[in-house]
């Protein structure tokens, strides 16, 4: 069985490795010439364009930075013609539900078939494979690829019709950004309270101020080692991707008419960010603006800004 693997990012490359490790015959590619090569430099055997890497594959997986990269890869560079016959298209990028339907239908119509299945866990998830698959589409499809997806990740869960990954993973991050958030402002505001930081983590980690973001993210230095902060936010998820992300959730949300005043808050946030030049740096760097050092309210004289 051959794979073909297009993007090799914070993400792509950790995942395509462990499915290469685990024996499979991977060909990965990356429009990026320094990706191509960090990939080679981990012994992950790279094709020097698309179709190298696409011909005569039964499996493609892709894991790019947008709905509109996803387009361009499956449906815009001949692929579905390059492929062997009844091939499964698997994409983990984190798109939008109705790209996700619109990209199956073209998928479908060229004699394949599609599952979304984006992912959560972070960097930190790829690279340990302990991923949580989030799947759409076909269940015949979605145990045709099992194996596969078991060798990065510890969870894969079926959701339903094509889109219902997505959907799962929009609302996950809705929650991932909103709580990045909230954990920005009180960890800043526990440091300035003068509290000794691995104190206050041990209290709220028995407490009910617990979550993912505090034990992962914790965005003061030190406090947890694998947190980004402690590599000055590099790598990790972008604030440019997740701001992709809070936009999915918005749009997903005024289509359903859902009120969402806290998911736009952290929407104005992230674009603050953003402003500031921000945007490459992973997404706990929202902690710059709950301790001032980007101002998150112009208009007004902060605190933090006076200090
Ligand atoms: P990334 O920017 O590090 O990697 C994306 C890669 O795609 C880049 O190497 C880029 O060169 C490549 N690419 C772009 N266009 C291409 C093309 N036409 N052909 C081949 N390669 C192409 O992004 P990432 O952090 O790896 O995230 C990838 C996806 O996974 C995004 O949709 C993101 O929202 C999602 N995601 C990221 C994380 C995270 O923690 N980083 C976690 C879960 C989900």
């Amino acid at each position: 069985m051959k794979i073909c693997w297009a993007g090799l990012g914070k993400m792509g490359l950790p995942m395509a490795s462990h499915v290469q490790s685990a024996g499979f015959e991977v060909h990965a590619y990356d429009i990026s010439a320094q990706a191509r090569e960090a990939a080679e430099s981990v012994g992950l055997s790279v094709a020097s364009d698309l179709a190298d890497a696409a011909r005569d594959a039964s499996v493609v997986f892709t894991m790019l930075p947008t709905g509109e990269h996803v387009r361009k890869v499956l449906l815009e560079s001949g692929l579905e013609r390059l492929v062997g016959p009844d091939t499964v298209i698997v994409d983990s990028s984190t798109i939008s539900p109705a790209d996700a339907r619109a990209i199956a239908v073209e998928v479908e119509r060229a004699g394949h078939s599609f599952l979304d299945a984006p992912v959560s866990g972070g960097t930190e998830g790829a690279a340990d494979g302990t991923l949580t698959f989030m799947v759409g589409g076909a269940v015949e499809s979605f145990e045709r690829v099992r194996p596969l997806l078991a060798t990065m990740g510890a969870n894969h869960f079926h959701l339903g019709g094509t889109g219902c990954g997505q959907s799962a993973k929009v609302v996950n991050n809705m929650m991932l950004a909103m709580n990045m958030a909230s954990v920005s402002e009180a960890a800043v505001l526990a440091a300035r309270l003068g509290l000794d930081t691995q104190t206050f983590l041990d209290v709220a980690r028995t407490s009910s101020g617990d979550s993912w973001v505090l034990r992962h993210f914790y965005p003061i230095k030190g406090a947890v080692p694998a947190a980004p902060v402690n590599q000055d936010f590099h790598p990790g998820f972008t604030a440019a991707l997740m701001r992709k992300d809070v936009g999915l959730a918005l749009d997903a949300s005024d289509a359903h008419d859902v009120r969402v005043p806290m998911t736009r808050r952290v929407a104005e946030l992230l674009d603050l960010l953003i402003a500031a030049g921000e945007g490459p740096l992973d997404f706990s760097a929202l902690v710059k603006l709950a301790s001032g050092e980007i101002d998150s309210a112009p208009h007004r004289r902060t605190a933090a800004v006076a200090d």
